[in-house]
């Protein structure tokens, strides 16, 4: 009884053992069985039991730092490497580089091809991703169509060769659900050189990605000191002119446009102006660019439009001066690529009331050549209504002459470098030549930027037919005109003040 109890005795205590262990999470105990009594069946059991856990726990692990679709690091395990490469950084005093990548075009993807066939393009592209890297970088999906990567060891120089090879590697077609797609990724890059902390980092790479993407698709940029705040004012910029259209934060200032040969006020160019909440009455050139980049130009331009036409109108009926006076509405190359161009200049002059002979679309050259046809298609819709069409900045675009002949225009603008370059010597021929062209062609003339008595001496000589500058005034606001309407109407031959 003493040896059976003994032989008992030994396995219990083992098993005892073994329950406390993994009770206690110590899943890698094992007990060691010999024999095949019952006991040792009940600690093999055991043992199988731990195996399947400690399985388990591996999975559940890796689910919490892996990403379930592309199978890539999530961001927390992408971290703790980023932890990790800081810490040995500081040892070694060695450079490490982190890229930010992010898809361009996927949200169309999405969209027009459904959410199976984006994620098929998130697989896809995780896996050239990670074969397209050295085996002890890692590549991370951090999000929706977002990436990133940790380059070991990689300083600026190194980081900029891996982002170039990327995007070229990244800016084909992909096959996805039987169609060709158009991808590329956005890289920025940071590298860790001064000691800059995790956060920081990110934030450097965060930076560097969006300041590539708004330079277009499939660009990478590295970051620079400064570049953030450029990003943080551009994206403030765009998110505060989203709103400013709603918010009536627009202006239209108004440049007399004046016949050289009476000094009569004939038309009136419409100049738009942003009364910022905070910066200020701010002119086009501080954000017609983002405006056009970003598309909020054609709520802008719609708003201009409605307001010139509605304004002019009111002066038309209110002012005796002003019965034939014609509103010039300078358009972005956008809009002529809107197909609803046309239809908005229509409900413009009917809401307004504005005759369509009293108003003159301003369009450049470098518009114009961006997309022929469509821009054709509405300008001649345009002229049809009665519309007038003028060509801005002429003289300073390309093939010229190809446009006079194309498009439906009755009206060149000669452009300020030429007007001012009048009493320099061979340079004064050019607005000579210019006006010459325009009547050979049957156009008329506006001479733009008439800031001295001698330019305008020059171009009355000419016989050009009308003028703008500040020799005459300034773009105004609204109240100010109606003052030189008035002015006008008393000194009808004298050159108006500005
Ligand atoms: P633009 O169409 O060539 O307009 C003429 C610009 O020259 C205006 O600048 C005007 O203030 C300025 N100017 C007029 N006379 C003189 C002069 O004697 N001397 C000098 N130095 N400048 C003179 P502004 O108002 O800053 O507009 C700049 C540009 O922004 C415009 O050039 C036009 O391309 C664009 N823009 C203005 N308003 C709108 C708009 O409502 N829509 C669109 N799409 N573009 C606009
Ligand atoms: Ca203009
Ligand atoms: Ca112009």
């Amino acid at each position: 009884a003493r040896r059976v109890r003994r032989s008992i005795a030994s396995p219990l205590s083992s098993l005892e053992t073994a329950a406390s262990a993994f009770g206690s999470d110590e899943l890698s105990h094992r007990i060691t069985v010999t024999g095949d009594d019952e006991l040792a069946r009940v600690s093999r059991a055991f043992n199988g039991m731990a195996d399947k856990l400690q399985e388990s726990r591996r999975a559940l692990q890796d689910q919490a730092l892996h990403d379930p679709l592309t199978g890539l690091p999530n961001r927390r395990l992408f971290m703790e490497r980023m932890e990790h490469a800081i810490a040995r950084s500081n040892r070694t005093g060695t450079p490490f580089s982190v890229l930010y990548l992010d898809l361009d075009g996927f949200k169309a993807v999405n969209d027009t091809m459904g959410h199976e066939a984006g994620d098929e393009l998130l697989v896809d592209v995780a896996e050239r991703l990670q074969a397209s890297l050295r085996t002890v970088d890692t590549a991370a999906r951090l999000g929706g169509d977002e990436f990133a990567v940790l380059l070991e060891e990689a300083d600026m120089d190194g980081a900029t060769h891996a982002a170039e090879r990327l995007s070229r590697i990244f800016a084909t077609s992909w096959a996805i659900a039987a169609a060709e797609v158009p991808i590329a990724f956005s890289i920025g890059v940071a590298t860790r050189q001064n000691g800059e902390m995790l956060d920081q980092l990110l934030r450097q790479a965060d930076a560097a990605m969006y300041a590539a993407k708004s330079s277009g698709p499939g660009q990478w940029q590295v970051f620079r000191p400064g570049l953030d705040a450029d990003v943080l004012e551009t994206a403030s910029l765009r998110h505060e002119l989203g709103v400013a259209v709603d918010r009536d934060e627009f202006l239209v200032h108004y440049q007399p446009v004046v016949n050289l040969q009476t000094n009569a006020i004939e038309g009136v160019e419409a100049l738009v102006r942003w009364d910022h909440p905070k910066r200020g009455v701010l002119p086009p050139s501080e954000f017609l660019d983002e405006a056009e980049k970003s598309g909020h130009i054609l709520r802008i331009d719609r708003w201009v439009l409605d307001e010139t036409c509605r304004q002019v109108r009111a002066w038309q009926v209110t002012h005796p001066a002003a019965v034939d006076l014609f509103a010039c509405v300078n358009l972005s190359a956008r809009q002529l690529q809107h197909p609803g161009l046309a239809e908005d200049v229509v409900e413009a002059l009917s809401a307004s009331g504005l005759r369509p002979k009293d108003l003159v679309l301003e369009i450049t050259e470098t518009a114009l050549v961006r997309d022929t046809e469509t821009a054709a298609s509405e300008l001649r819709r345009l002229a049809d209504l009665g519309v007038k069409l003028a060509l801005d900045d002429f003289g300073t675009g390309y093939s010229s002459l190809t446009h006079l002949l194309t498009f439906p225009i009755e009206i060149i603008k000669i452009d300020r470098s030429f007007v001012s370059a009048i009493g320099d010597g061979p340079r004064s021929k050019v607005s000579h030549a210019l006006v010459n062209l325009a009547k050979t062609l049957g156009l008329r003339t506006v001479a733009e930027g008439i800031e001295r008595e001698d330019q305008l001496d020059y171009l009355r000589d000419l016989d050009c037919e009308l003028g703008q500058g500040y020799l005459f005034a300034k773009p105004v606001a609204p109240l100010e005109l109606e003052r030189l309407f008035d002015s006008f109407s008393q000194v009808p031959t004298q050159p108006l003040a500005a």
